[in-house]
């Protein structure tokens, strides 16, 4: 039986969306220094929580800037997609995301796309994001302390709280942020920095394009592979 005694996580922003909201959001809205604090966290001397706080706190916009930024971000339509092999199998997704609640509520809870509703099953871990007049604040709530990365929120801290006994963990990400996600999951699905960082430290992946691929492969999971022992069903290779 393929894909069954698996369980899906998804990085939102990227992954989910065809843009980073957090990158479009500080790209429109923040102090140009905020490039050197992302300068700082991709040369690893911070991590990504003591980035984003630094980063969120440049940022000034009124509510209504921020919404409309942030409905002119695309979702992969691959994602639909992705959610209906998954109940199809039985196959639980949750989201585990470095960005923050307010996009992903925004973004997922249009009317047009209507995807929150379809999510109500799934866990979506997230940081958060509260106006405060028009300036932005960002906490971070998992782990409550800050995690030996530097997490904003610990992917795989995340997933280990939720993974089902025994069964193979998928994941699916697009960014540097995903990167300690990506070496706890049985198999990876990985584009663009992802799929380089695997590259690098030799972590076999998936390549895809859109969500749509991924689908496709998490259809093909070989039920072999998904009996074997947790030790040794380690980065389980879909046949594709
Ligand atoms: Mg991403
Ligand atoms: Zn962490």
């Amino acid at each position: 039986m393929p894909g069954a005694g698996a369980i899906v996580f998804l990085d939102f922003d990227g992954t989910i969306t065809r843009d980073d909201a957090t990158d479009a959001i500080l790209e429109a809205f923040a102090d140009p220094a905020w490039l050197q604090i992302e300068d700082a966290w991709v040369s690893g001397r911070i991590g990504s929580r003591e980035c984003l706080a630094a980063q969120m706190a440049l940022v000034t916009a009124s509510r209504n800037q921020l919404d409309r930024l942030l409905d002119e971000i695309d979702v992969d339509r691959g994602f639909a997609t992705l959610l209906d092999v998954c109940a199809a199998r039985g196959v639980p997704v949750h989201i585990v995301s470095d960005g923050f609640d307010y996009c992903i509520d925004r973004i997922l809870g249009r009317p047009d796309l209507n995807l929150l509703a379809r999510l109500t099953d799934s866990c979506i871990v997230s940081s958060r994001l509260r106006p405060e007049g028009s300036r932005w604040r960002a906490t971070f709530a998992h782990p409550p302390e800050p995690c030996a990365h530097g997490c904003a929120t610990c992917k795989p801290a995340a997933m280990e709280r939720l993974q089902a006994a025994g069964a193979v963990s998928v994941f699916v990400g697009d960014g540097l942020s995903d990167r300690y996600a990506a070496m706890a999951a049985n198999v990876v699905f990985a584009k663009d920095k992802l799929a380089a960082f695997c590259d690098n430290a030799s972590i076999p992946y998936m390549p895809y394009g859109t969500l749509a691929a991924v689908a496709e492969g998490i259809d093909r999971l070989p039920g072999a592979g998904l009996r074997l022992p947790r030790s040794l069903s380690r980065k389980v290779m879909p046949s594709v």
